[in-house]
């Protein structure tokens, strides 16, 4: 890699160390290096890249739309790509499953979701507190790292967890205690301070967290806790949603509707920036002018977001096709997790990961695979597991060569 990252840029970077290569171009699956190298790519922009690398229907669009000079910038404008994105949302996702949302456009990115939602909840209730869970990630600003379970997020930098509280995520405790037993315990025992949270906010599937995938009955329950205490549900969809997990929305699965949902990554289609917060129509309380911010409205990821909708999500064949990819890459996964002791195979859809006891391991890992061209990311509290997810759009060809770099990685280093 060039020396001018390491002389110029901060110290703070960290994936440019993880997979040293100066990438150049990209397209479906592959990233390339400046060289040429092919690399499959089963990190995906951590999510922002569903539909693949420059997908050429997106760009085709997307360069209309800038050659008959579209408008880029347009803060909370109403401009005729944000109106046709309305419109698509509307009707490709929101009516066909029965939701009544009102979107909000908070910010670019996925933080921004979370920061507006946890704002609002605090309106709608009149209440301060938010319940969040261990090992949660929410982004990384004040708010949102506030409820994101990993100190070391938090930088030195000592962020207080005034006004939030973790409690522990499905199986933390392994099924010994009944769901919610600690967090029920808390609200109704008037001197722990938590009677009465604003928010619950959860991811259904913790993508940062290690791909720790919450069970449909476990998430039913949240939502009646939610609605026993007065208390909001926040789902987090930022990585999740878009259809990672098989269906649009991850909390689909559970026949839940949540009060909020934050959406970002994906949903811009290209890798674009652009997040939503979705809000029940009855708690759209917000006033004009409550919640600015410069690039609210991308146009360039309307158009692109737009035209994703159309094309994958007007019938069920992506949802179809990640969840049978899914099963082929749990099914790899599974007989990896049998073969070596302390392997753990994990999550569901194309959100899939590989768990080992300690990150030394997950970090050869992930750099044998690198070594081999194939780019991972690793995850979890202690970055001990490796992430799959590879665009939705891989092709069945690619699937298989990237598994099999995986079987052939995880054996270099451990057998
Ligand atoms: N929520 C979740 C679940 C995420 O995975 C992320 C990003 N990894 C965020 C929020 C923050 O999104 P962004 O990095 O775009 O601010």
């Amino acid at each position: 890699m060039n020396d001018i990252f390491a002389s110029l840029e901060s110290e703070v970077r960290s994936y440019s160390r993880t997979w040293p290569t100066t990438f150049d171009k990209a397209g479906g699956s592959w990233l390339y290096g400046e060289d040429g190298t092919p690399y499959l790519d089963f990190f995906a922009g951590a999510g922002a890249l569903n539909y693949g690398h420059n997908n050429p229907r997106l760009k085709r669009k997307l360069i209309e739309y800038i050659e008959r000079d579209g408008v880029t910038h347009g803060l909370d404008q109403a401009t005729a790509a944000k109106r046709e994105f309305l419109e698509t949302i509307d009707e490709k996702l929101l009516k066909p499953r029965g939701l009544d949302y009102k979107v909000q456009f908070p910010g670019p990115t996925g933080t921004n979701s979370v920061e507006s939602a946890l704002k609002l909840v605090r309106k709608i209730t009149g209440r301060e507190s938010i319940i969040s869970f261990t090992n949660a990630f929410h982004g990384m600003t004040l708010g949102s790292l506030s409820v994101t379970g990993n100190s070391m997020k938090r930088g030195g930098a000592g962020i207080p967890l005034v006004h939030s509280t973790p409690m522990p995520y499905d199986n933390y405790f392994d099924g010994q205690y009944p769901d919610f037993l600690y967090f029920e315990r808390l609200l109704e025992d008037s001197g722990s301070g938590l009677n009465e949270p604003a928010a619950v906010i959860v991811e259904t599937l913790q993508g940062e967290g290690g791909i720790n995938s919450s069970r449909p009955e476990w998430l039913r329950g949240l939502r009646e806790l939610c609605d026993k205490h007065g208390m909001l549900l926040i789902v987090d969809d930022v990585q999740m949603g878009c259809g990672r997990t098989g269906p649009f929305f991850s909390f689909e699965e559970a026949g839940i509707t949540p009060d909020i949902v934050c959406l970002s990554k994906s949903i811009g289609g290209y890798g674009m920036p652009l997040a939503l917060t979705l809000i029940k129509s009855e708690h759209d309380v917000w006033e004009p002018g409550e919640h600015n911010g410069t690039f609210r409205g991308n146009n360039p990821a309307f158009v692109t977001a737009s035209e994703a909708l159309k094309l994958y999500w007007s019938d069920d064949a992506l949802q179809k096709s990640t969840i049978a990819k899914g099963e082929r890459v749990g099914q790899v996964i599974g007989e990896i997790a049998d073969k070596y002791e302390g392997a753990q195979a994990k999550g569901r859809g194309l959100a899939r990961g590989l768990g080992f006891e300690d990150p030394e391991t997950a970090g050869k890992i992930s750099k044998a695979a690198f070594d081999r061209k194939l780019i991972l990311e690793t995850s979890g509290p202690q970055s001990e597991v490796i992430k799959i997810m590879p665009p939705l759009t891989v092709s069945d060809e690619e699937l298989e060569q990237g598994l099999q770099i995986i079987v052939d990685s995880v054996q270099a280093v451990l057998a």
